[in-house]
């Protein structure tokens, strides 16, 4: 039987993609291995949406072009941007643009027909059943976004929003729960802008999910401030036991006239709101966001703001970006950039802040009896760190970690950057 690796830079929707091509490639034939194991057949799904991510992908394209004897497929986000650069990279035997991602399987066997047994065969359902070496699932709900931000190259490489079928979300939930998923996490790119068919909307899908599957525990990812209704907050509410209580919500500034030349389209004020709303209706609910910083023109008032926004005690957490020009993008056109030296200086800042109101959020725990899934392998050691519900880390005793079940515990202190707790 060939052998397939597959590694993956980038989002979590990228995971879930790859998750679902490494289903087809199976039904084939191909028997998936560790990416730094000898592999036949290298597939490197990537990522452009920083020069960073661009770096990672040619990193692992290099350790996967180091085996002579293996073919080396580059599929994705950096592909579809500048696909001559990395056909030339070297070992690279095949790139293939998002355009054409759902033919994978199809390609594969039509320029390396040696690696599979049977001649062409049209890959079967494509729902996973597995998340490789992870006890919580992501399943996609839909691709693409219309929004356009202006630092953003996601619209231009993954396109307009196309949601995915209910039933087909519903079945591959179901298929996960078969495999002992406790956890699943919808995500996509644009995962407030859900509708299809008769669902008008994610607090749509939310309910059909609830209703129809015996999924013990659902989160949201990423998803957009404007996007967030009180419908939304009521079915959040109301099935609390089985929806997570944590939402991640891009803020990105927390200046409105930085906001606007990010073309974001909403105001600090607004977004403040929808979190303290939210946040007064479910108890224990964490809420992280991500800030940019050294946005093109960013003022110390601009950044004065945005330190208001992540101190106003609504956000849990914070993922700092510091801004850099992504060609192609309209933000990097944009006159006033900012000096990496200072861009380093307010990054820290951020910094500082998250972690204390990380420290604040884990403290509230203390005390309260929280389900956690382990994290599939041991951080450091020997021990299992596990996510709570609402998205914090706590360590879970060595004889109990390590599957998809849900692991009560009752918290009894904070240690660094995570909960400890008694079994109960
Ligand atoms: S909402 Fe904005 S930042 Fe998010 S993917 Fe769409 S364009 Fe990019």
């Amino acid at each position: 039987m060939k052998k397939v690796a597959l590694e993956t830079i980038g989002c979590r929707l990228n995971q879930y993609e790859t998750e679902r091509l490494a289903v087809q490639l199976t039904k084939l034939g191909l028997n998936r291995v560790d990416f730094d194991a000898d592999a036949d057949l290298y597939i490197i799904n990537t990522c452009t949406v920083t020069g960073r991510a661009d770096a990672s992908c040619r990193r692992a394209i290099a350790r996967a072009g180091k085996n002579d004897n293996a073919k080396v497929v580059v599929i994705g986000c950096y592909v579809t941007v500048d696909s001559d650069k990395v056909a030339a990279l070297n070992g690279v035997d095949l790139v293939v643009n998002n355009d054409e991602k759902e033919r994978i399987p199809q390609l594969l066997q039509q320029y390396f027909p040696d690696l599979f047994v049977d001649s062409f065969r049209a890959p079967e359902s494509a729902l996973i059943t597995e998340f490789y070496q992870h006890n919580r699932a992501w399943v996609k709900i839909g691709d693409g976004c219309n929004q356009n931000c202006s630092y953003c190259i996601v619209p231009m490489v993954r396109g307009g929003i196309v949601n995915r079928a209910t039933d087909e979300i519903i079945a591959e939930i179901n298929n996960l729960i078969l495999s002992g998923y406790k956890e699943v996490v919808l995500t996509g790119v644009h995962i407030g802008r859900y509708k299809h068919g008769r669902l008008p909307s994610l607090t749509g899908l939310v309910e059909d999910i609830l209703n129809k599957t015996a999924l013990a525990r659902l989160r949201l990812s990423s998803i957009e401030p404007q996007e967030i209704t009180s419908d939304l907050g009521k079915i959040m509410y109301d099935g609390k036991e089985r929806i997570c209580r944590h939402l991640h919500v891009p803020l990105q500034s927390g200046s409105d006239r930085i906001l606007e030349s990010m073309r974001r389209p909403y105001i600090i004020k607004k977004y403040l709101e929808t979190i303290r709303m939210m946040k007064e209706k479910i108890d224990g609910l964490v809420v992280g966001a991500d800030l940019i910083v050294g946005f093109p023109g960013e003022t110390e008032a601009d950044f004065g703001a945005s330190v208001k926004a992540a101190s106003s005690g609504l956000i849990d957490y914070l993922h700092v970006f510091s801004y850099s020009d992504r060609p192609g993008t309209a933000a990097s056109r944009l006159p006033g950039k900012i000096h990496s030296s200072i861009i380093k200086k307010r990054n820290e800042i951020l910094h500082r802040i998250s972690a204390e109101n990380h420290r604040r959020a884990l403290a509230r725990e203390i005390g309260h009896t929280v389900g956690a899934i382990s994290e599939h392998r041991p951080e450091k050691g020997d021990s299992y760190f596990g996510i709570t519900d609402n998205y914090l880390k706590i360590a879970i005793p060595e004889n109990q970690g390590g599957g998809k079940e849900i692991i009560r515990l009752q918290v009894t202190d904070v240690i660094d950057d995570h909960l400890i707790g008694d079994l109960v």
